[in-house]
Formats: C-alpha cells, structure tokens, sequence
C-alpha cells in the first residue's frame, strides 16, 4: 500500500510548491492506516481545476465540473480534485452542483464518516478533525457532524454504512445507527443502481453477517428491492455460516433461495445485468436439486453454475462434498451440443427430416450420451436416430 501514496507523494509537492495545499484523502487513506490494500489514490487539493491544470504538464479532463483534473505521473492516472462543498441538496440525493473552496475543513466536513474524513499530507502528517484516528482504532464508522441532517442529505449514506461494515468489520455507533433507524425510508429515494452496487458490496465482505444484520436491524431492508416483510427469510440467511461468499452468483444464489424467489423478477428489481441474472438462475435451478443432482441436471447447469451451486449448497449443509460434485460434472461424456458427435446437419444428411422431430432427437441422444447410455461417436448416434421410435 504504501509504494503507492510513495509514487504519487510528487504529485502533492509540486501543488505546495505552487502554493497551494494538497493532501491523500478518502478511502486510500483509511485503508493505509488500517494496513490494508489501496485501490484508487485520491487526491484533495485547494487549486481550482484550471490551476491544477498549470501545475502539471500532462492532465486530462476527467470530471472537471466535480472538480477532478487527471494528473498522469509515470503512466499512471492520479484523480486530483479541488477542496468543494455540496449544497442544495435535493431529493435526498447528492447534489449535482459543487462550489469549490480553498479550506480543506470544509471539503472534510462534507465526507461521510469520520474515518473518512482523514487527509495525509505527503510528510505523513494526519489531518483530522472529527476524531477519524480513535474511530478508525476502535473500528467504529461515525457519521460526520449531525447524522441525522447528513442522511438527510444523502440517504445513500446509510447503506455505505453497513457495506462498510461488512467490508471493514467495524460497528455503526450507537447515534449514527439510531439516525439510520430513523431515516431508513429515505433510501427509497435512491436509484436502484446506486444501492444495489452497496448491496454487492456487502454481499462480498468478509464481516457480511454483520452488515445484514445491521441493514435488518435498522429496518433499511424495509426500503431495498423486494427484501420489505422478508425479515425472517433475511435472518435465515444472515445466518449462514461467515465464510465470504467467493462471488456475487453464490450471494445471490442463496438469497433467492431464502426469499423464495425467483431470480428473474428479484435481480431484475436490483437492476443487475442479464448475466448475472443468467448465471444466478441456472444456479438455483441447480441448488434446488442438491445434494444429489442428476448428471442431466449437472449438464444443463454448465460448469459455472456447478461451481457455484456447490458452493451455495455448502453454506446450507457444511457436510457436503462439493468436490465430488464437481468432479461428477467434470467427468460427463459431453458438457455441451457442440462436444455431441454429431449435430442438426449430420441427422438431415442421414435423411432425417428438418423439422420439431429433429430437435427431439438431438435432445434424447444428448441424454442418452450424458447418462452413459450410448457411446459419443457418429456411427452410435445415427444407429440411434434410426431406431428412433417417433
Ligand atoms: P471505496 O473506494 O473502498 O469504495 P471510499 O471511502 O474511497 O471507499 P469512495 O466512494 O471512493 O469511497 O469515495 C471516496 C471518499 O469520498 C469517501 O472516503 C468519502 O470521504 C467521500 N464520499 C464518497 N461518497 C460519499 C457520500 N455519499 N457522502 C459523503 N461523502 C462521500
Ligand atoms: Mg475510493
């Protein structure tokens, strides 16, 4: 973590030596002090765009009407974003207006929660002004300032909060979760979009029975996609064992499976992209014939919802083999049409008539040939047709 706050500690002098203040902010800055892996550098500064811009020799627009110069240093891109406030909010929303302003307390002050608020200046120091450093040692997410008004303002706030739970394992204080009780009607202001893409997020960390819990507890759940009255369905599945979930299609795949619903209507009504919803069904459609599947059922899963599928099934019943599943999926004679020895275009060559016949044909040799009944080759498969009965 650290060589990368290093490679970009150029950026931040050369803004001071222009006269300006600039710091490491956001997220890069409390994952550093928690030692844990950095992912994008962001960088607060009190030059406006057009100054940013005078400093360095290679930039690129990026969001300059947020406030966001890309400064390019060593080939890498670094957001580089002048110190703002955010009023006029709306909706409950953020606001699509910035001002910007050359103070960076009022640029923190605007942040979510405190550990949050943190800014590193390239000599190491920590600024911090809402008592971030003890929240972040005693791994406790505050709100900045008055919860209440700041979910107000913005209600997807609140489910950054437990998806920073179950990313960090940290506790929502005790005012901040009160305030998120009290707000937890206003998510349903929030594009579906936005709240689904915390919801992943939650799904996937590794302190995610602690984030479900929290989202039940604070009645948040009530406001979220289809998940309304479902609160022992959500406790079963807050339930399952701890282990992350390696992907979203197991998240998802269990979370139907608790719900009682489909994947269709459910992923659709989070807005999730079709192959998401794809993979979550035929996983499903698999889990709901475990422990023991059929091959048949395992061939018309496919390899990735096996994987998945097993991997679900394991939460449910912790005794079970998923190995060997896998490994009965592995060993089917064929795992797709196009591994059958022969297709539509042999059989009509052979002198079967196109038509719906064709396709019933097809579909009862490639049964015969994933259950072991006949062998996987032309001569096998055409004296099969033949005989075919229909
Ligand atoms: P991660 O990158 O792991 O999602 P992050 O804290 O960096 O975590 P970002 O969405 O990248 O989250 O936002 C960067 C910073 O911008 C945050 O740390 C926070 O200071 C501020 N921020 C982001 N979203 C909001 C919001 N909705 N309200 C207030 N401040 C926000
Ligand atoms: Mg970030």
């Amino acid at each position: 973590s650290a060589p990368d706050f290093a490679r970009a500690i150029p950026i931040l002098q050369q803004l001071e030596q222009a006269g300006y203040e600039a710091y490491f902010v956001g997220g890069s800055v409390r994952d550093a002090l928690l030692h844990l892996p950095i992912h994008d550098v962001d960088i607060a500064t009190s030059a406006y765009p057009a100054e940013v811009k005078q400093v360095f020799a290679r930039t690129v627009d990026t969001g300059i009407q947020h406030g966001t110069v890309m400064v390019l240093l060593h080939g890498t891109g670094y957001e580089v974003t002048t110190f703002r406030t955010e009023s006029g909010y709306q909706d409950f929303r953020r606001p699509d207006h910035v001002t910007f302003v050359r103070d960076l307390a009022e640029d923190l002050k605007r942040r979510d929660f405190t550990v949050n608020a943190l800014a590193l200046r390239h000599d190491g120091t920590v600024v911090d002004l809402f008592a971030g450093l003890s929240d972040l040692a005693e791994h406790r997410l505050r709100a900045v300032g008055d919860p209440h008004a700041r979910f107000h303002e913005d209600a997807l706030r609140m489910m950054r909060a437990v998806r920073f739970e179950s990313q960090l394992g940290f506790h929502i204080e005790a005012a901040t979760t009160a305030a998120i009780a009290d707000n937890a009607a206003l998510l349903a202001k929030i594009s579906v979009e936005r709240v689904a893409s915390e919801f992943n997020r939650l799904l996937l960390g590794h302190w995610r029975q602690q984030g479900l819990a929290s989202l039940i507890d604070t009645g948040l759940a009530e406001f979220a996609p289809r998940l309304a009255g479902q609160a022992s369905a959500l406790q079963a599945f807050a339930a399952l064992p701890a282990t992350p979930f390696a992907s979203l299609e197991i998240g998802w795949t269990l979370l139907s499976h608790f719900l009682q619903q489909a994947p269709g209507p459910l992923l659709k009504a989070w807005k999730q992209p079709n192959a998401l919803i794809a993979a979550t069904q035929h996983a499903v459609t698999l889990l709901a014939a475990m422990p023991q599947p059929s091959d048949w059922q395992l061939y018309e899963a496919g390899e990735a919802a096996v994987v998945t599928a097993t991997a679900a099934q394991t939460y449910l019943q912790p005794d079970f083999d998923a190995a060997s599943v896998q490994t009965r999926y592995a060993q089917l004679p064929i795992h797709a049409a196009a591994d059958l020895a022969i297709n539509g275009g042999t059989l009509i060559q052979a002198g079967v008539q196109p038509g719906p016949k064709l396709g019933q044909t097809l579909q009862r040799l490639t049964q015969a040939v994933v259950a072991g009944e006949l062998p996987n080759t032309q001569a096998a498969l055409l004296a099969a047709s033949r005989a075919d009965p229909c």
